[in-house]
Protein backbone atom coordinates (compact mmCIF):
# COMPACT_ATOMS: atom_id res chain seq x y z
CA UNK A 1 0.00 0.00 0.00
CA UNK A 2 1.51 3.14 -0.98
CA UNK A 3 1.62 5.47 2.29
CA UNK A 4 3.05 9.35 3.25
CA UNK A 5 4.58 9.43 6.57
CA UNK A 6 4.01 12.85 8.52
CA UNK A 7 7.40 13.79 10.14
CA UNK A 8 8.51 16.32 12.51
CA UNK A 9 12.61 16.81 11.71
CA UNK A 10 15.35 18.94 13.09
CA UNK A 11 15.48 21.99 11.15
CA UNK A 12 17.79 24.15 13.32
CA UNK A 13 20.44 23.26 16.26
CA UNK A 14 18.68 24.80 19.71
CA UNK A 15 21.06 26.91 21.49
CA UNK A 16 19.72 27.20 25.16
CA UNK A 17 15.84 26.47 25.41
CA UNK A 18 14.39 24.91 22.12
CA UNK A 19 12.06 27.31 19.76
CA UNK A 20 9.23 25.90 17.44
CA UNK A 21 11.48 27.01 14.73
CA UNK A 22 14.07 24.34 15.21
CA UNK A 23 11.90 22.08 14.06
CA UNK A 24 9.51 21.20 11.00
CA UNK A 25 7.30 19.21 9.71
CA UNK A 26 7.63 17.31 6.38
CA UNK A 27 5.87 14.56 4.75
CA UNK A 28 7.31 11.92 2.81
CA UNK A 29 6.55 8.76 1.00
CA UNK A 30 6.81 5.09 2.84
CA UNK A 31 9.20 2.57 1.25
CA UNK A 32 7.65 -0.33 0.13
CA UNK A 33 7.42 -3.03 2.74
CA UNK A 34 10.43 -6.25 2.41
CA UNK A 35 10.87 -9.13 3.62
CA UNK A 36 11.18 -8.90 7.15
CA UNK A 37 9.64 -5.54 7.47
CA UNK A 38 6.48 -3.87 8.98
CA UNK A 39 4.82 -0.63 8.22
CA UNK A 40 3.43 0.24 11.24
CA UNK A 41 0.95 3.56 12.02
CA UNK A 42 1.78 5.43 15.37
CA UNK A 43 -1.16 5.90 17.93
CA UNK A 44 1.25 7.57 20.69
CA UNK A 45 4.94 9.41 20.46
CA UNK A 46 6.81 9.78 23.98
CA UNK A 47 8.46 12.78 24.25
CA UNK A 48 11.37 12.46 26.92
CA UNK A 49 14.23 14.70 28.36
CA UNK A 50 16.82 12.62 27.21
CA UNK A 51 15.88 14.01 23.33
CA UNK A 52 17.57 17.14 24.37
CA UNK A 53 20.70 15.76 24.41
CA UNK A 54 20.05 14.06 21.12
CA UNK A 55 19.63 17.51 19.54
CA UNK A 56 22.89 19.23 20.89
CA UNK A 57 25.72 18.11 18.92
CA UNK A 58 27.61 16.81 22.02
CA UNK A 59 28.68 13.14 21.93
CA UNK A 60 26.97 10.92 24.09
CA UNK A 61 25.74 7.40 25.02
CA UNK A 62 23.68 7.21 21.62
CA UNK A 63 23.82 8.88 18.26
CA UNK A 64 22.62 12.59 18.00
CA UNK A 65 19.75 13.84 15.16
CA UNK A 66 21.31 16.45 12.76
CA UNK A 67 19.93 19.03 11.03
CA UNK A 68 17.17 17.88 8.17
CA UNK A 69 16.70 14.26 10.50
CA UNK A 70 13.52 12.83 11.73
CA UNK A 71 13.28 13.70 15.60
CA UNK A 72 13.38 9.85 17.32
CA UNK A 73 11.55 8.36 19.72
CA UNK A 74 9.68 5.77 21.52
CA UNK A 75 5.94 5.06 19.95
CA UNK A 76 3.22 2.67 20.38
CA UNK A 77 1.51 1.85 16.88
CA UNK A 78 -0.68 -0.49 15.15
CA UNK A 79 0.59 -2.64 12.72
CA UNK A 80 -0.69 -2.04 9.27
CA UNK A 81 1.39 -4.54 7.32
CA UNK A 82 3.79 -7.23 8.07
CA UNK A 83 6.49 -9.67 6.33
CA UNK A 84 7.68 -10.55 9.48
CA UNK A 85 7.42 -13.48 10.61
CA UNK A 86 6.44 -12.37 14.54
CA UNK A 87 3.87 -9.59 14.04
CA UNK A 88 0.80 -10.01 11.74
CA UNK A 89 -1.22 -6.40 10.63
CA UNK A 90 -4.05 -5.46 13.83
CA UNK A 91 -0.91 -5.82 16.26
CA UNK A 92 -0.51 -3.06 18.56
CA UNK A 93 3.63 -2.69 19.10
CA UNK A 94 5.66 -0.36 21.08
CA UNK A 95 8.84 0.10 19.09
CA UNK A 96 11.14 3.19 18.33
CA UNK A 97 9.50 4.91 15.24
CA UNK A 98 10.20 8.28 16.01
CA UNK A 99 8.07 11.85 15.53
CA UNK A 100 6.53 10.64 12.73
CA UNK A 101 2.78 9.28 11.29
CA UNK A 102 3.88 6.29 9.69
CA UNK A 103 7.21 3.69 9.48
CA UNK A 104 8.30 1.17 8.10
CA UNK A 105 10.97 -0.72 10.07
CA UNK A 106 12.92 -4.21 10.31
CA UNK A 107 11.33 -4.46 13.94
CA UNK A 108 14.33 -4.27 15.91
CA UNK A 109 13.81 -3.98 19.62
CA UNK A 110 9.78 -4.00 18.66
CA UNK A 111 8.01 -5.98 21.14
CA UNK A 112 4.04 -6.89 21.11
CA UNK A 113 1.70 -5.36 23.60
CA UNK A 114 -1.81 -6.95 24.92
CA UNK A 115 -4.27 -4.11 25.10
CA UNK A 116 -6.27 -6.48 27.77
CA UNK A 117 -3.32 -6.11 30.40
CA UNK A 118 -3.46 -2.13 30.66
CA UNK A 119 -3.85 0.94 28.39
CA UNK A 120 -1.23 0.73 25.50
CA UNK A 121 0.07 4.15 26.42
CA UNK A 122 1.56 2.96 29.48
CA UNK A 123 3.96 0.98 27.59
CA UNK A 124 5.71 4.31 26.85
CA UNK A 125 5.31 5.51 30.48
CA UNK A 126 4.95 3.54 33.91
CA UNK A 127 5.30 0.19 31.92
CA UNK A 128 7.53 1.06 29.68
CA UNK A 129 11.31 3.31 29.70
CA UNK A 130 10.53 5.32 32.51
CA UNK A 131 9.23 3.35 34.62
CA UNK A 132 11.74 0.50 34.32
CA UNK A 133 14.64 3.51 34.66
CA UNK A 134 12.78 4.12 38.41
CA UNK A 135 13.04 0.14 39.12
CA UNK A 136 16.62 -0.31 38.33
CA UNK A 137 18.11 2.74 39.65
CA UNK A 138 16.19 2.62 42.67
CA UNK A 139 16.15 -0.81 43.52
CA UNK A 140 19.36 -1.56 41.78
CA UNK A 141 21.76 0.96 42.61
CA UNK A 142 19.51 2.73 45.42
CA UNK A 143 19.46 -0.42 47.03
CA UNK A 144 16.52 0.72 49.69
CA UNK A 145 16.04 -1.05 53.33
CA UNK A 146 12.47 -0.70 55.03
CA UNK A 147 13.01 2.51 57.52
CA UNK A 148 15.39 4.65 55.25
CA UNK A 149 14.53 7.87 54.04
CA UNK A 150 14.53 8.41 50.00
CA UNK A 151 14.06 11.32 47.88
CA UNK A 152 13.52 12.30 44.67
CA UNK A 153 13.25 15.38 42.21
CA UNK A 154 10.85 15.70 39.50
CA UNK A 155 8.47 13.51 41.72
CA UNK A 156 5.27 14.19 39.97
CA UNK A 157 7.21 12.91 36.45
CA UNK A 158 7.22 9.32 34.56
CA UNK A 159 10.18 8.39 36.41
CA UNK A 160 9.89 10.08 39.72
CA UNK A 161 6.21 9.35 40.50
CA UNK A 162 7.18 5.73 40.41
CA UNK A 163 10.19 5.83 42.55
CA UNK A 164 8.67 7.15 45.18
CA UNK A 165 5.63 4.61 44.77
CA UNK A 166 8.33 1.92 44.80
CA UNK A 167 10.49 3.03 47.42
CA UNK A 168 6.67 3.48 49.74
CA UNK A 169 6.13 -0.08 49.05
CA UNK A 170 9.47 -0.90 50.35
CA UNK A 171 8.64 0.25 53.69
CA UNK A 172 10.55 3.88 53.08
CA UNK A 173 10.27 7.21 54.14
CA UNK A 174 9.31 8.99 50.92
CA UNK A 175 10.15 12.43 50.14
CA UNK A 176 9.43 14.40 46.45
CA UNK A 177 10.79 17.67 45.10
CA UNK A 178 8.99 19.32 42.65
CA UNK A 179 7.88 22.25 41.33
CA UNK A 180 4.74 24.00 42.38
CA UNK A 181 1.89 23.39 44.71
CA UNK A 182 -0.35 21.43 42.41
CA UNK A 183 2.04 19.01 41.47
CA UNK A 184 3.49 18.89 45.29
CA UNK A 185 -0.37 18.09 46.59
CA UNK A 186 -0.67 15.23 43.86
CA UNK A 187 2.35 13.76 44.78
CA UNK A 188 1.48 13.96 48.59
CA UNK A 189 -2.51 13.44 47.86
CA UNK A 190 -2.46 11.19 44.64
CA UNK A 191 0.92 9.17 45.23
CA UNK A 192 0.71 8.91 49.16
CA UNK A 193 4.59 10.42 49.59
CA UNK A 194 4.82 11.38 52.91
CA UNK A 195 5.85 14.74 52.00
CA UNK A 196 6.61 16.73 49.28
CA UNK A 197 8.80 20.07 48.44
CA UNK A 198 8.20 23.11 46.08
CA UNK A 199 11.60 23.55 45.06
CA UNK A 200 10.61 26.62 43.49
CA UNK A 201 10.58 28.28 46.88
CA UNK A 202 13.99 28.55 46.80
CA UNK A 203 17.71 27.87 48.56
CA UNK A 204 17.12 28.30 52.51
CA UNK A 205 13.65 27.50 51.58
CA UNK A 206 14.16 24.30 50.38
CA UNK A 207 17.13 22.60 52.71
CA UNK A 208 14.82 24.21 56.01
CA UNK A 209 11.97 21.69 54.29
CA UNK A 210 14.02 19.35 53.01
CA UNK A 211 15.36 19.44 57.19
CA UNK A 212 11.85 19.01 58.29
CA UNK A 213 10.61 16.37 56.49
CA UNK A 214 13.25 14.04 56.57
CA UNK A 215 14.68 13.87 60.29
CA UNK A 216 16.74 11.06 60.40
CA UNK A 217 18.94 12.60 57.52
CA UNK A 218 18.67 11.05 53.32
CA UNK A 219 19.48 7.40 52.61
CA UNK A 220 18.75 7.49 49.13
CA UNK A 221 18.46 10.53 46.81
CA UNK A 222 16.77 9.82 43.39
CA UNK A 223 18.84 12.60 40.78
CA UNK A 224 16.45 13.74 38.02
CA UNK A 225 17.45 17.81 38.24
CA UNK A 226 20.79 18.55 39.53
CA UNK A 227 22.00 22.16 39.79
CA UNK A 228 20.06 23.66 43.09
CA UNK A 229 17.72 20.93 44.04
CA UNK A 230 20.86 19.12 44.04
CA UNK A 231 23.11 21.61 46.41
CA UNK A 232 20.36 21.62 48.69
CA UNK A 233 19.59 17.67 48.84
CA UNK A 234 23.73 17.37 49.93
CA UNK A 235 23.34 19.59 52.73
CA UNK A 236 20.90 16.75 53.85
CA UNK A 237 22.66 13.20 53.06
CA UNK A 238 23.50 10.91 55.25
CA UNK A 239 26.91 8.87 55.59
CA UNK A 240 26.48 5.46 53.43
CA UNK A 241 24.03 7.65 51.16
CA UNK A 242 23.76 6.32 47.71
CA UNK A 243 22.73 8.60 44.67
CA UNK A 244 21.53 7.00 41.60
CA UNK A 245 22.45 9.79 39.23
CA UNK A 246 19.35 9.33 36.54
CA UNK A 247 19.37 13.18 34.65
CA UNK A 248 20.30 16.22 35.30
CA UNK A 249 17.24 18.01 33.40
CA UNK A 250 17.88 21.64 34.89
CA UNK A 251 21.01 22.13 33.00
CA UNK A 252 19.82 20.16 29.56
CA UNK A 253 19.18 23.73 28.24
CA UNK A 254 22.34 25.52 29.57
CA UNK A 255 24.70 26.79 27.18
CA UNK A 256 27.67 26.90 30.26
CA UNK A 257 28.51 24.13 32.15
CA UNK A 258 27.07 25.00 35.92
CA UNK A 259 29.64 24.30 38.24
CA UNK A 260 29.93 20.66 40.11
CA UNK A 261 28.49 19.21 43.04
CA UNK A 262 30.64 19.23 46.52
CA UNK A 263 32.17 16.46 46.25
CA UNK A 264 33.71 17.17 49.58
CA UNK A 265 30.29 16.33 51.49
CA UNK A 266 30.07 13.09 49.60
CA UNK A 267 33.67 12.19 50.36
CA UNK A 268 33.22 12.48 54.09
CA UNK A 269 29.98 10.95 54.04
CA UNK A 270 30.75 8.05 51.88
CA UNK A 271 28.52 8.86 49.70
CA UNK A 272 27.68 6.20 46.65
CA UNK A 273 27.00 8.68 43.40
CA UNK A 274 26.17 5.76 40.33
CA UNK A 275 25.13 7.27 36.98
CA UNK A 276 23.23 5.02 34.92
CA UNK A 277 21.09 4.47 31.49
CA UNK A 278 18.62 2.46 31.52
CA UNK A 279 19.11 0.81 28.25
CA UNK A 280 21.94 -0.55 29.82
CA UNK A 281 19.97 -3.02 31.81
CA UNK A 282 17.49 -4.55 29.28
CA UNK A 283 18.20 -7.90 30.95
CA UNK A 284 16.25 -6.50 34.37
CA UNK A 285 12.99 -6.17 31.89
CA UNK A 286 10.97 -9.23 32.66
CA UNK A 287 11.40 -8.70 36.61
CA UNK A 288 10.20 -5.04 36.10
CA UNK A 289 6.82 -5.67 34.41
CA UNK A 290 6.44 -8.84 36.68
CA UNK A 291 6.27 -6.39 39.65
CA UNK A 292 5.49 -3.03 38.15
CA UNK A 293 2.67 -4.37 36.41
CA UNK A 294 1.41 -6.41 39.06
CA UNK A 295 1.18 -3.33 41.37
CA UNK A 296 0.11 -1.23 38.84
CA UNK A 297 -3.13 -3.71 38.16
CA UNK A 298 -3.25 -4.13 41.70
CA UNK A 299 -3.67 -0.21 42.18
CA UNK A 300 -0.43 0.52 44.57
CA UNK A 301 1.44 2.09 41.75
CA UNK A 302 -0.93 5.17 40.16
CA UNK A 303 0.43 7.24 36.88
CA UNK A 304 -0.59 10.23 35.42
CA UNK A 305 -0.52 10.94 31.46
CA UNK A 306 -0.22 14.16 30.11
CA UNK A 307 -1.65 13.37 26.82
CA UNK A 308 -1.00 16.40 23.97
CA UNK A 309 -3.36 15.88 20.75
CA UNK A 310 -1.43 15.90 17.31
CA UNK A 311 1.69 15.19 16.11
CA UNK A 312 2.29 19.17 14.94
CA UNK A 313 2.04 20.07 18.84
CA UNK A 314 5.19 17.93 19.94
CA UNK A 315 7.34 20.60 19.30
CA UNK A 316 5.54 22.99 21.82
CA UNK A 317 5.08 20.06 24.21
CA UNK A 318 8.52 19.12 23.99
CA UNK A 319 9.80 22.53 24.79
CA UNK A 320 7.20 22.58 27.82
CA UNK A 321 8.82 19.84 29.05
CA UNK A 322 12.20 21.38 29.76
CA UNK A 323 10.00 24.32 30.88
CA UNK A 324 8.07 21.69 33.99
CA UNK A 325 5.03 22.57 31.87
CA UNK A 326 3.79 18.94 31.91
CA UNK A 327 2.22 17.24 34.65
CA UNK A 328 2.48 13.37 34.51
CA UNK A 329 4.08 11.34 31.71
CA UNK A 330 4.20 13.40 28.52
CA UNK A 331 2.63 11.71 25.42
CA UNK A 332 1.62 12.70 21.87
CA UNK A 333 -1.79 11.04 20.46
CA UNK A 334 -0.72 11.21 16.77
CA UNK A 335 -3.19 8.32 15.44
CA UNK A 336 -6.61 6.81 16.67
CA UNK A 337 -6.57 4.58 19.72
CA UNK A 338 -8.94 1.94 18.84
CA UNK A 339 -8.27 -0.26 21.79
CA UNK A 340 -10.01 2.79 24.20
CA UNK A 341 -13.57 2.43 24.77
P1 LIG B 1 9.28 14.29 33.73
O1 LIG B 1 7.99 13.66 33.36
O2 LIG B 1 9.65 14.32 35.18
O3 LIG B 1 9.35 15.74 33.11
C1 LIG B 1 10.47 16.54 33.30
C2 LIG B 1 10.31 17.32 34.60
O4 LIG B 1 11.55 17.90 34.94
C3 LIG B 1 9.39 18.53 34.47
O5 LIG B 1 8.03 18.22 34.56
C4 LIG B 1 9.84 19.38 35.61
O6 LIG B 1 9.16 19.02 36.81
C5 LIG B 1 11.31 19.00 35.76
N1 LIG B 1 12.13 20.13 35.31
C6 LIG B 1 12.16 20.69 34.10
N2 LIG B 1 13.01 21.73 34.09
C7 LIG B 1 13.53 21.80 35.34
C8 LIG B 1 14.45 22.66 35.97
N3 LIG B 1 15.04 23.65 35.28
N4 LIG B 1 14.76 22.45 37.27
C9 LIG B 1 14.19 21.44 37.96
N5 LIG B 1 13.27 20.60 37.41
C10 LIG B 1 12.96 20.79 36.12
O7 LIG B 1 10.45 13.55 32.96
P2 LIG B 1 10.97 12.06 33.18
O8 LIG B 1 10.36 11.50 34.41
O9 LIG B 1 10.82 11.36 31.91
O10 LIG B 1 12.53 12.27 33.42
C11 LIG B 1 13.03 12.66 34.69
C12 LIG B 1 14.56 12.60 34.64
O11 LIG B 1 14.96 11.25 34.39
C13 LIG B 1 15.18 13.45 33.54
O12 LIG B 1 16.37 14.04 34.05
C14 LIG B 1 15.55 12.43 32.49
O13 LIG B 1 16.60 12.86 31.66
C15 LIG B 1 15.93 11.24 33.35
N6 LIG B 1 15.89 9.96 32.69
C16 LIG B 1 17.03 9.19 32.69
C17 LIG B 1 17.04 7.94 32.16
C18 LIG B 1 18.28 7.12 32.25
O14 LIG B 1 18.37 6.05 31.63
N7 LIG B 1 19.28 7.56 33.00
C19 LIG B 1 15.87 7.39 31.46
C20 LIG B 1 14.68 8.24 31.56
C21 LIG B 1 14.71 9.49 32.14
P3 LIG B 1 8.89 20.12 37.94
O15 LIG B 1 7.77 20.98 37.44
O16 LIG B 1 8.56 19.32 39.13
O17 LIG B 1 10.17 20.90 38.05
Amino acid sequence: MAVTSRRVVLESRPVGAPKPTDFAVVEAPVAPVGDGEILTRTIYLSLDPYMRGRISGVKSYAKGVDPGELMVGGTVGEVLESRHPAFKAGDIVQGYDGWQTHNVSKAVGVRKLDPGQAPISTALGVLGMPGMTAYVGLLDIGQPKPGETIVVSAASGAVGAVVGQIAKLKGCRTVGIAGGPDKCAYVEKELGFDACIDYKRGGADVVAALQAACPKGVDVYFENVGGDVLASVLKVINPFARIPLCGLVSQYNATDMPAGPNWGVLLVNRVLVKGFIVSDHLDRMPAFLNDVGQWVREGKIKYREDIVEGLENAPTAFIGLLQGKNFGKLIVKVGEDRTRR
